[in-house]
């Protein structure tokens, strides 16, 4: 029997008291939005990947770019890969909750897949930029805010070279972006040092064990599990 509400039943429960007796108030379940930021390079992608492999109830936010798919990317799995007209369109159409030019290209997260998640209670994980974290925790404050960072700056441009996916003018610039990136870091719940990948894997699951706690304990229906 579960005493809590939440994926079970996709219905939050919270308390409030009235003429000194409990009531229990029903509202919409929703999951938890994960957001994960960090410098290109840190190794977000790889953990995200595997945070995906191992836990259930979340799924990832696929962004729209207008980035050039690398080698090692699917369409639709690692982005929605569109061309520049597309995405002005999908901005005409209103169609992200919010989007930002990254290192020379546009991403945007669209509004569909906060619906979607609304309406199944599922977690979403989402891998985009500070300024996206920054947009994102304005409109839902609920938000979970980790940054990911190397063990040092030196690892960050090691691990850009050693991915061989970008120019060099294309390092540089993402190098550039990290000292401004890195500046934005107060906003965030957590931070995650990716030194060992194992361990850091570790630490993400944690943080995110860790908050569905909260979730449970926020949405325990103690009217029902007295009356049980
Ligand atoms: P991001 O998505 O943050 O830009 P990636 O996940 O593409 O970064 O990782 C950048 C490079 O660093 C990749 O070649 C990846 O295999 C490697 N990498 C990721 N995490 C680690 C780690 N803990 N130790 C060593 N190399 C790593
Ligand atoms: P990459 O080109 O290396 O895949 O990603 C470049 C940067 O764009 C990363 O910092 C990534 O987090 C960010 N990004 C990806 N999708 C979005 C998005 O939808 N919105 C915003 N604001 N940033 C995004």
């Amino acid at each position: 029997m579960m005493y809590y509400s939440g994926i079970v039943s996709n219905q939050r429960t919270s308390v409030v008291a009235g003429g000194g007796k409990r009531k229990t108030v029903k509202m919409k379940g929703e999951g938890i939005l994960f957001i994960i930021s960090a410098p290109s390079g840190a190794g977000k992608s790889t953990l995200f990947k595997l945070v995906l492999e191992r836990l259930n109830d979340i799924k990832p936010s696929i962004s729209y770019t207008t980035r050039p798919m690398r080698e090692n990317e699917q369409n639709g799995v690692d982005y929605f890969f569109i061309p520049d007209e597309e995405f002005d369109n999908m901005i005409r159409e209103d169609k992200f909750v919010e989007w930002a030019n990254v290192h020379n290209y546009r991403y945007g997260t669209p509004k569909e897949i906060i619906r979607d998640q609304i309406a199944s209670g599922e977690d979403l994980l989402f891998d985009i930029d500070v300024q996206g974290a920054r947009s994102l925790k304005d409109e839902f404050p609920d938000s979970v805010l980790i940054y990911v960072l190397p063990p040092s700056f030196q690892v960050l441009k090691d691990r850009l070279l050693q991915r061989n996916t970008d120019s060099e003018d294309d390092i540089t610039l993402r190098m550039e972006n990290a000292i401004k990136e890195i500046e934005g870091i107060a906003i965030f719940d957590y931070l995650i040092i990716n030194d060992d990948l194992n361990k850091a894997l570790k630490d993400l699951e944690s943080v995110i064990s860790a908050c569905r706690l909260s979730r449970q304990k926020n949405e325990f229906d103690y009217t029902m599990y007295i009356n049980n």
